[in-house]
């Protein structure tokens, strides 16, 4: 049976340019990036090609990136990395309900060490309060941690305004951006964000590798020990094959910002609409407006989420009911919880993110089991 793979949001195939560009670095170019001689040195190249790289899609400087195994590690670096060399300064930390598990699990794991943390609310469209991040906001804050754009519901963040905030009060402002990089346009600078989170298999290049900015003149600790490597940030041979996958990512994303966009847009609206006219009870999750490209939320009334999945997945299709992560909990999203969803709508929900090997053709397959196993009340 044919595969039809709406999870982008889970994980990405990994692109054929991609794939091509790391693949010597396991064979032939098998140096290691610290080695002196040729052999080292050619992998030492590639490396700084593909920092160059990350650094232009954020239109930062290559010295401001930082290779890491992922988006976890990334988030787990820019938090615990920043508090642990600045908590003479304070230990209070402002971040929001709907983030990832590696923001929220490292944020609770450092109230656990005497941090303080203020977990910000959402309104029902996923975009956080800003009058509380204002009113939360004291002396010994030191950090401010805010998704640039949510795993599950797509809502994309005042991330320009909650950075001029953080400015405001000289408080470094970090965003996990592991959704957003490649798929909405990233100018740090102009932002005025701090530091940033990105993660390699969200974007076709391989799992287990990622990056985080982190602007120049920020100061942080390393949470890795062992080698000199990224500036003695972050210990461990550098993953040549996978930091190469992810510079190319980065370079194919920025040519193909606009066209990317406009793709994922086009299946997502249609979906949108059709699920809406078609499909009794559906309830859009999220921002309509504030969202990304390729994101789609419904909630579908008193359909059990797991038992759709696995009917879509006898049709051949990959979908989510949450967040990839939370798989096999029985608690409902967090997400779907912090916008007001009640229980059994949260449990009802269907996540589906669309990607770049995805027709108008594989959509419309997708609405009509969606309709013929919803309609015909077989769960
Ligand atoms: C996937 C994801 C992560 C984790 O990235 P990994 O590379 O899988 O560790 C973090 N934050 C968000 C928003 C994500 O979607």
């Amino acid at each position: 049976m044919e595969i039809r793979y709406f999870d982008n949001a889970a994980t990405t195939r990994v692109k054929q340019e991609v794939l091509n560009e790391m693949l010597p670095y396991f064979s032939n170019q098998y140096g290691n990036a610290s080695s002196i001689y040729t052999l080292g040195r050619n992998a030492k190249r590639a490396v700084e090609t593909a920092r160059q790289r990350v650094a232009d899609l954020l239109n930062c400087k290559p010295t401001e990136i930082y290779f890491t195994a992922g988006g976890s590690e990334s988030d787990n670096l820019a938090i615990k990395g920043y508090c642990y060399k600045n908590r003479n300064r304070g230990n209070h930390i402002i971040t929001s309900k709907i983030e990832h598990p590696a923001v929220l699990h490292t944020c609770q794991n450092l109230e656990k060490q005497g941090f303080e943390v203020t977990y910000l609310n959402v309104d029902k469209e996923g975009i956080v309060d800003l009058n509380q991040l204002a009113n939360s906001i004291k002396h010994n804050t030191i950090l401010i941690s805010i998704m640039y754009a949510n795993n599950e519901i797509g809502s994309i963040q005042p991330i320009e305004t909650i950075a001029k905030m953080a400015k405001m009060y000289n408080i470094p402002f970090h965003t996990d951006a592991v959704q957003a990089c490649g798929n909405v346009p990233i100018d740090v600078q102009k932002l005025g964000i701090d530091m940033l989170s990105l993660s390699g298999h969200k974007i076709n290049a391989p799992k287990g590798i990622g990056a985080l900015y982190v602007k120049n003149n920020i100061e942080f600790e390393r949470i890795i020990d062992g080698g000199h490597q990224e500036k003695n940030k972050r210990a461990g041979t550098e993953n040549v094959p996978g930091i190469v996958a992810l510079g190319k990512a980065c370079e194919i994303a920025k040519n193909n910002m606009n066209k990317h966009m406009q793709n994922l847009k086009q299946l997502r609206d249609y979906y949108i609409e059709q699920v809406e006219q078609k499909v009794p009870m559906a309830k859009l999750n999220g921002s309509r407006d504030n969202r990304l490209p390729g994101n789609a939320n419904f909630s579908f009334g008193n359909i059990n989420g797991e038992e759709l999945l696995f009917k879509l997945d006898q049709k051949g299709i990959c979908a989510s009911s949450g967040s990839a992560c939370s798989t096999g909990s029985p608690e409902p999203s967090h997400v779907l919880i912090a916008i007001g969803l009640p229980k059994e709508l949260a449990y009802s929900a269907l996540r589906t993110t669309f990607g770049e090997e995805n027709s108008m053709q594989d959509v419309d397959y997708l609405i009509s089991q969606l309709i013929e196993i919803i309609t015909n009340k077989s769960i």
